[in-house]
Parts: C-alpha cells; structure tokens; sequence
C-alpha cells in the first residue's frame, strides 16, 4: 500500500518515497524541558507515534529520532531573554540539569501511559555542543553568518539573495523586517530578522560552553539542524513536529542547512495542527493550561472531571493530524464512550464463534482502514471504518451474522493489528481511571463520616476509620479546616 503524506513544504499531498528504502529517517522535535508535559504535548507524540507505527507496519525500518531542549530555548522563543531551563533552576533553587532531568523522566512517564512507543534515538541538545559548533564554523566559511560581540548571527538578508528564506511558512521577508522593530542601536545584529547560531553567555549565566568566538550557548534552532543530520545523514526523509514551530524554528533549520551545505536537509516537513480548549488556544497566560497530570487525575478545572490517557490518545486520534482539535468536556465524553464500545467490541471478539458460511464481508473492511491512515493518516476515517467491524462483531456475538472460520480469524487480526498495534490503543485503562476516581470519591465519604464521628466526640469511631485507611495503605493527615490524604 502507498503511502501519501502532505509536505508542508511543497503545500501539496506527495506519495512518499524514501530516500534509502527500506531504511526511513524521521525527525521529530521534543519538548524543551522546563515544566509538566501537558495537552500540547501529547498532539505531536501521539501524530508522529502513528506516523512511527504505520510506517513499521509497512515493513520500512524506521530510525525515529526524538530530541529533548535542555539548553539555549530562551523566552519568548527570541533572541534575547532567560534560557527557560537556567530560569526554572533559579527559582527553584537547582541546577539546571536537575530540572532537565526531572522533567525529562515526567514526559516519559505521560509519553508511556499515552502508550507513545519511545523514539529510536532521544539526543539533548547540551550533548551535541561539539557538533552544532562545526556547523556554526561550516555557515561562517560560507559567508552566511557573522560574529559580533562573541556571538554569531545568521545574514538572513544575505542568504535570502540566494536562497528563499521564508518557502517553508510561506512569509515574505519584506513583510518581516517591516514588521519587526527597528534596531536600537545597542543591538548586536545587523538587522533585526537576523537569528542566533552562538550566544556570548552573560556573567549570571550558568550554562555556557567554550567556543572560538566566546564562552556561551548555541541558538535554539541550531540543535535540530545539527542533531537530525548527525543521526539521520543529509538529506534524511521525514522532519515533523507542531504547527507553532514553522516559525521561525524551521524556517530557520532550513536556512541552517541550506547555508551550510547548499542543499535542503530533509525530504518531508510534515506539521500537526494545534489543540484548543474550549475554543480557545491553550496558554499559560490565558488561565486555561492543563498539564497531562491534571488531566489524567481528575483535577482539570475547565474540564470537570478525569479522563484516562487512553481517551485523549482516541481523542486526537479521532481528527485528522493537519486539523484543529478542540478539547471539550462533551467531545471527550463522546470520545471516552466510543472508546469503551470498540474496546468491549475487542473483547466480544475473543468470543464469537465461527460456522460454516459467512454472512458478513471482512474483506474490502482492511483495505478501507489502512488505506485511509495511507492518506495522510486519515486516523478519523480508519476509526469509522473500525466502528463498522464494531457492527458487525456485535451482530455476530447476537447470532444476527455468521462468519467462516479463515474470515474469523482475518476479522481478529486485522482488528488487533489496527486497533492495538498502529492506533496504539491499549484496553483496560478507562475502567482503571474510572476505579481510581471511585476509590478517591469512597475515601472522601469515609474521611467526611470521620469528621462528623470527631465532632459528635465518637472517637472510636473516628480512630477506626483512620486506622483501617492506614491499613489499606491510606495516610490521613488531619489539617484544621479538613483532612489530606495519600495511598
Ligand atoms: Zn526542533
């Protein structure tokens, strides 16, 4: 089956063909490490995770590289500004590599209860220092880049004469200086487009590095340039990640390697689109940001109540990666019951029982499904696909259908293959969310009686609940206005 991916970059659907068949390359950019891993993460995981899957299914070997941010992303996404890990560090009073590190191991655990298959390769950016400054000196000796004041700069006007800056996101650099603001004077670029490769470090600056032109950082866009060529050769097939990243942080790695070696490092730019909440884009600044943990737990205020990691893999899974996502406690609500019936349908499958005539037709159903996640991972057509076998498995549990014993057995495996392998959608999870949110709301009832024990001065009572809690593994912890508690 061919598979045809929408390249960002041509603006048009392809068929892909890789470059080194049956080998694939694929690039990915990770999360910059600073905080909890929250909605916005799980979109481009969950997409690339398909991408990963379906192109293992068929029978390509895939290296996926998955980077992790732990040096030089400053806020702002800008030039200027604290690097977002250094100024986590200081207020938590750590080093920076603490935070790094302790993040890194969070989004790992979302990433596995998302059932996210880890990436082949997970480089840092702080580990390949050595390589993004030979490519720094390689854009230099190409006239591209220029040093000042110990850092160096991109020359985008100077590479745009040559070369198109701007043919990925499609603007006009014109427009761009237009828009930007003009150069104080005090600024160290010769114009205010201009990105950086290498940033002199400041004195409070703790994460810093030698190099020829000074002690400092390299710039954020410069580490997936370097890293995704390291691991993948030049070109390489497949370079994915969110929308919000067009620009500038791959119009910039197109720039980077164009200058560097005169030709395009990558075949594919593929970019899911973004999730909303509500209607509304998800932003710190907004009030409105949920981390995956407040999700799962059953804390998210604007959404009332817990949904397992399952429901939001369905949940993304169910619109096509390049479209708009809105999370909603209605459409995650629909989203958890059709979950629950393709999974029960899952399990009824285990039961049903062949005979010796098929009623149904098993056959074009496959071909529909993987021909859809074929086109551009149409995932929302594949699961409607799926909810016809979900039909038809429930006709044949009811004696409605019969089915053949060699179509029973492509109907199984074909749907484990769709459903658990490629969808990656693992069984037993909602049940499991829905029993922790009822254990949490049953030790609530027992801590509230035993308040009312103590204020009617019944302290046997009141001693026994908390005891047999402590028993089950539950500490109480008495505060003045309530009571926390932990397992
Ligand atoms: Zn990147």
């Amino acid at each position: 089956m061919n598979l045809t991916i929408y390249n960002t970059l041509s603006r048009k659907k392809e068929e892909f063909k890789p470059i080194n068949p049956p080998h694939v390359g694929l690039y990915v950019c990770g999360p910059t490490v600073y905080g909890d891993p929250h909605l916005g993460h799980a979109r481009p995981a969950i997409t690339f995770d398909l991408l990963f899957r379906l192109l293992k299914h068929l029978d390509y070997k895939v290296r996926y590289v998955r980077n992790i941010t732990d040096v030089g992303h400053l806020e702002n996404d800008a030039d200027a500004g604290e690097d977002k890990i250094a100024k986590k560090a200081r207020i938590e009073q750590v080093e920076p590599m603490e935070i790094v590190q302790y993040y890194t191991f969070r989004y790992h655990d979302a990433m596995k209860m998302l059932n996210v298959l880890p990436p082949s390769i997970e480089p840092r950016a702080s580990g390949h220092i050595i390589e993004q400054i030979e490519l720094v000196k390689r854009i230099i000796e190409n006239g591209f880049a220029y040093e000042s004041n110990g850092s160096i700069y991109f020359d985008v006007e100077r590479y745009h004469k040559q070369h198109n800056y701007g043919k990925l996101s499609g603007r006009v650099i014109e427009d761009m200086i237009a828009n930007t603001r003009d150069l104080d004077g005090q600024d160290e670029k010769r114009n205010s487009i201009d990105f950086a490769l290498w940033k002199k470090a400041s004195p409070e600056h703790i994460m810093r590095w030698p190099s020829p032109w000074s002690d400092g950082f390299p710039g954020w866009h410069l580490e997936c340039s370097a890293m995704s060529t390291k691991y993948l050769g030049e070109p390489f097939d497949i370079h994915g990640g969110g929308m919000d990243l067009l620009f500038p942080h791959h119009e910039c790695e197109i720039a980077q390697s164009v200058a560097a070696t005169g030709k395009e490092a990558v075949r594919y730019w593929m970019h899911n689109n973004m999730i909303t909440i509500n209607g509304q884009k998800m932003g710190k600044s907004l009030g409105n940001f949920i981390t995956l943990e407040e999700l799962f737990t059953g804390k998210p205020k604007l959404l009332e109540q817990a949904y397992s990691p399952m429901t939001i893999r369905f949940f993304i899974l169910q619109a096509q990666y390049r479209s708009t996502l809105d999370f909603s406690n209605e459409a995650l609500q629909a989203a958890e019951k059709g979950l629950g019936r393709l999974l029960t349908a899952g399990r009824a499958l285990a039961k049903v029982k062949s005979s010796n005539k098929s009623s149904v037709d098993v056959r074009n159903l496959s071909d529909k499904a993987f021909g859809a996640l074929c086109d551009d991972l149409n995932s929302p057509v594949a699961i409607a696909v799926l909810f016809d076998w979900v039909r038809i498995i429930n006709s044949l549990v009811e004696g409605k259908e019969t089915i053949t014993e060699a179509d029973l057995a492509t109907l199984k495996a074909t749907f484990n293959k769709l459903v658990y392998d490629i969808l990656g959608l693992v069984d037993g999870q909602v049940e499991g969310s829905k029993n922790a949110e009822l254990t949490g709301k049953l030790i609530e009832m027992l801590l509230n009686m035993r308040l009312q024990a103590k204020a009617n001065k019944d302290f046997a009572t009141s001693d026994r609940i908390r005891d047999e809690l402590n028993k089950l593994g539950v500490t109480v912890k008495d505060r003045k206005d309530g009571f926390d508690w932990e397992i």
